[in-house]
């Protein structure tokens, strides 16, 4: 039983070790698959959204422009010589009303006059940055081009245009028409799927400049090659047309998803913080930490308390008469040895005595080992209930009794010898149907100051000899 506590430790590790391999082991399959589930499912379905509702946004607009752009007015009004300005400023400013548009305009190639529903606005100019996309847009081989751009009319705010070639009967160019509408609604757009979904959403140029953005830490202007963690991907992202990447960030892991969107000739990035994500699947292994912690508990409660009545068992065996539920010989040696230095050191008396059932071999013969047995019962409980709690007694041989009475001098010892002598003859066992009548004899000592433990059995035996020579079943004292 020295073991003990080595084996509730060994319990106690194998068990909270098992729990954490399992849990730990638990939460990287999920975190796995759910991080799978992001990079191949989710992000790329939330761009797929966001593209089908980008391009229904963008569908009226273009329509809008290439309406323009064929418009026999305004393509007879350029070919007669842009004569009467307020009837194309009239044309522009119906547009405008009419499809809410933040700004409309047409540009004429032969003059170079910018009109808008306020007038003339400029004379757009080769080489000056902000007419650049004009000029792109004459070598363009498609019919228009979809560009964010400030708009100098409107306190040069944001704004997406739709730049459509206009052409005569013949296909000469002619000029630019088209809209221009803010990107509010695509920011709401943004920041719906932002906030809903928790997941960044920006739009990058083709050189990484990052255009539109509805939330933190994507900033506006910034150039993806300067964005930490992002910066080593940028030429890997911007040399595919989409892809799906991994990236760390202020001590987080992004997990991102971009496409090229053709029309806008943008790039849409669409991210989620692996963390926030992964936030359900911590507390799952918490919880499952908190559960192994209390089963362990559970269980190696459970273990003590068993080992802890098995060894009380054991106990009990190693020290008790099977038979009679005595005290062995064994057991009785130590508590002998306490009884008597007790009596040395406090001078208090103590008495032996020692009974032997008398011609028991008689019973054997004549009923048998197992009324034998019965009888060595039955003599054992006359022993408990005459001599009570302070008396130490003692299965000392086959059928002989040592018993000690601490606090009790010869005189007291020979009085409870002889009640025990009267007692077994009063009460005889019980074996089937017939009575066994039986009878002990008895030695009493008391302890001397100068006795050691030998002299008091050698004694008290001595004194059991002298009883049986006297013709049994009676009390013999030697001082
Ligand atoms: P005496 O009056 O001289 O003591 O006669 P006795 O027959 O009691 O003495 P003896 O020592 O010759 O016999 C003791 C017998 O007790 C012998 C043995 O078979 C029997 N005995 C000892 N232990 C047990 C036991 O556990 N069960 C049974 N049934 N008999 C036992
Ligand atoms: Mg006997
Ligand atoms: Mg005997």
């Amino acid at each position: 039983m020295r073991d003990k506590p080595r084996l509730i430790l060994g319990i106690a590790l194998v068990l909270s070790l098992g729990f954490a391999v399992m849990a730990a082991v638990n939460y990287h399959v999920s975190r796995n698959a759910l991080r799978n589930a992001i990079l191949a499912a989710e992000l790329p379905l939330t761009i797929d959204h966001l593209y089908a509702e980008i391009r229904k946004e963008l569908a009226r607009p273009v329509f809008v422009a290439s309406m323009m752009a064929t418009d026999t007015f305004l393509r007879d009004w350029v070919l007669e010589g842009e004569r009467e300005e307020e009837r194309v400023i009239r044309y522009l400013t119906e547009i405008q009303r009419r499809h809410r548009s933040t700004e409309s305009f047409f540009v004429s190639e032969r003059s170079r006059k910018y009109y808008d529903p306020n007038g003339v606005l400029k004379n757009v100019r080769d080489g000056s940055s902000r007419d650049r996309w004009y000029f792109r847009l004459r070598e363009l081989p498609q019919d228009f081009e979809i560009n964010l751009d400030h708009d100098m009319a409107h306190q040069d705010a944001l704004t997406i245009f739709i730049n459509h070639r206009v052409t005569d009967y013949g296909g000469n160019f002619l000029g630019a028409a088209g809209v221009g509408f803010s990107v509010a609604s695509l920011n709401t757009l943004m920041e719906r799927y932002q906030e809903y979904y928790g997941r960044g959403i920006y739009f990058v140029d083709p050189r990484g400049v990052i255009l539109l953005t509805a939330r933190k830490p994507a900033v506006e202007g910034q150039n993806i090659h300067d964005v930490e963690g992002l910066g080593a991907l940028a030429s890997t992202i911007l040399g595919s047309l989409d892809g799906t990447y991994e990236y760390r960030r202020d001590g987080t892991n992004h997990l991102l998803n971009v496409r090229f969107l053709p029309e806008l000739n943008w790039y849409l990035f669409v991210e989620k913080e692996e963390d926030a994500a992964l936030s359900p699947l911590r507390r799952t292994l918490y919880l499952n930490l908190a559960v192994c912690v209390v089963v362990t508990t559970l269980v190696l409660a459970a273990v003590t308390w068993t080992l802890n009545r098995y060894q009380e068992r054991l106990e009990i065996m190693a020290t008790t008469d099977k038979l009679t539920g005595l005290t062995n010989r064994q057991a009785f040696e130590p508590l002998m040895a306490r009884a008597l230095d007790r009596a040395r050191r406090e001078g208090s008396p103590v008495t032996a005595l020692m009974a032997d059932i008398d011609k028991f071999k008689d019973v054997n013969d004549r009923w048998g080992h197992l009324a034998g047995d019965e009888t060595l019962r039955h003599i054992a409980q006359i022993f408990r209930e005459t001599l009570g709690d302070g008396a130490l007694i003692c299965r000392w041989g086959g059928e002989e009794f040592l018993v000690l009475l601490p606090g009790h001098d010869r005189h007291e010892g020979e009085l409870r010898g002889e009640a025990l002598r009267r007692a077994v003859e009063e009460r005889p066992a019980s074996f089937g149907n017939d009575q066994i009548v039986l009878s002990v004899s008895v030695g009493v000592t008391p302890f001397g100051a100068e006795d050691s433990e030998e002299k008091l059995l050698g004694r008290v035996d001595r004194a059991l000899y002298l009883a049986k020579g006297a013709g049994r079943n009676q009390v013999a004292v030697l001082p």
